[in-house]
């Protein structure tokens, strides 16, 4: 590929820095600074920088969202927009599948973050073969009743909407038919929220009950028993991983910052063999993810659209994170097992927080066996597993 900017791109790439500079500086940002640059991106149209401008969003090209996100990653921005789930798929999935009305009611709300949206997609029998699933959905004219439960809902807690996944078929030749999406208002009566305590200690997540819940029909997303085309779709929107390598290098840097504050055996553990080797191989797995990524690019530069072969820098991503907030805790010795708080834990814990949320990176969206399963199938062409 041609790695040299135009000058349009160049200049976009300066606007962006200039604009990190003035309004994030260096160092602690405190809520005003926070909230004043989340008012300002919203003016620029950088949240939803790639949704079409009709909608309020961007308009911008894979390059230039390419850039934003490297600029931001090396800045270490705060994201652009405070809706998580609605910018990553309930907005592309609306944008795709939504009525005119769906569109008008939703789409400004999420670009200006005007509440949360959670993803009722998981349940206690189908997580990884997620299409097996069963909350249940019947249609009484003009609305649907749901009755099964969810698991994992991350933040149901705070959400006033959550994006739905029932079945409205049994009888099915495929279990991808028969899935129906609703966009539900949390506060509808029958729901119940119950959250679940991770092992870090934060309750995050939650498990969703629905009991007799009734749903307008607006309310669906796309029609009727294609809800899997629904989801699948709003993950086509993912577009680059380059900006996750920016922020991967950021990690390993302050991982060796560590190694050399902390000492093993009386000298610096930066100077320990075991310890080097294991940052050298962690910088060969951020290359070669950033090389790949640059693959993944040229291909959505051709005009061709990202398949299956995004699996692998997902499994990298996963395994690489692991691996970094072990060898963080390996670097600190007997201090590795303590917690925020105490007099003598480098950097008050954030590493003890770090190794302990993984989960996040390796179980949401698709655990690492699923990866190399995905892999060896559909990149590899190996026999199904
Ligand atoms: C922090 C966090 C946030 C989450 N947030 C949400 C959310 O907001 N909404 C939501 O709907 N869900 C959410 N999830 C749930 C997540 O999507 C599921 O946990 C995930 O899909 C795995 O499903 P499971 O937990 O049922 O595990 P299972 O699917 O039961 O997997 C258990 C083990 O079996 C392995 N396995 C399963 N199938 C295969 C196979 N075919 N081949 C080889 N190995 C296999 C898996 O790799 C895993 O090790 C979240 C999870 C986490 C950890």
């Amino acid at each position: 590929m041609d790695f040299n900017l135009s000058p349009d791109e160049e200049a976009f790439r300066q606007e962006v820095r200039t604009f990190l500079a003035e309004n994030l500086g260096e160092g602690e940002r405190d809520m005003a600074t926070i909230a004043g640059f989340q008012k300002k991106v919203r003016e620029k149209r950088w949240v939803g920088f790639s949704w079409p401008k009709e909608y309020g969003g961007g308009g911008g090209s894979i390059m230039e969202q390419v850039i934003l996100k490297e600029e931001m990653a090396k800045a270490k921005a705060p994201p652009l927009g405070t809706c998580f789930m609605g910018l990553a798929w309930v907005g592309p999935a609306i944008i795709e599948y939504g009525t005119p009305e769906q569109k008008k009611k939703f789409i400004p709300d999420i670009l200006d973050g005007a509440y949360q949206w959670c993803t009722g997609y998981s349940e206690p029998a189908s997580g990884s073969d997620l299409a097996s699933l069963s909350c249940r959905c019947e249609r009484e004219g003009d609305t649907y009743v749901v009755n099964g439960q969810k698991i994992w809902t991350s933040i149901a807690m705070w959400s006033n909407w959550i994006i739905l996944l029932v079945r409205t078929q049994t009888e099915v030749k495929s279990k991808h038919d028969g899935i129906t999406c609703l966009l539900v208002p949390m506060d509808t009566k029958g729901i119940t929220v119950r959250p679940i305590k991770n092992m870090a200690g934060g309750a995050i997540f939650a498990e969703v009950f629905f009991d007799d819940v009734r749903v307008p029909v607006e309310n669906r997303l796309g029609e009727e028993g294609q809800g899997w085309g629904v989801t699948v779709s709003a993950l086509a929107h993912e577009r680059s991983s380059i900006a996750e390598v920016h922020g991967l290098s950021r990690i390993l840097d302050d991982v060796k910052d560590l190694a050399r504050r902390c000492r093993k055996n009386g000298r610096p553990a930066a100077e320990n063999a075991g310890i080097r080797r294991r940052i050298a191989r962690a910088e060969m797995r951020i290359e070669a993810m950033r090389l790949n990524g640059l693959r993944f690019l040229t291909k959505q530069l051709r005009g061709e659209k990202l398949g299956s072969e995004t699996s692998i820098n997902k499994l990298h991503r996963a395994e690489l994170e692991v691996e970094l907030g072990e060898l963080a805790l390996e670097i600190q010795g007997s201090r590795g097992p303590l917690w925020q708080g105490s007099d003598v834990v480098p950097d008050d814990g954030r590493w003890q927080r770090y190794a302990l949320s993984w989960p996040e990176v390796v179980i949401g969206g698709g655990t690492p066996n699923i990866q190399k399963n995905i892999i060896a199938e559909r990149v590899l062409g190996l026999p199904k597993d």
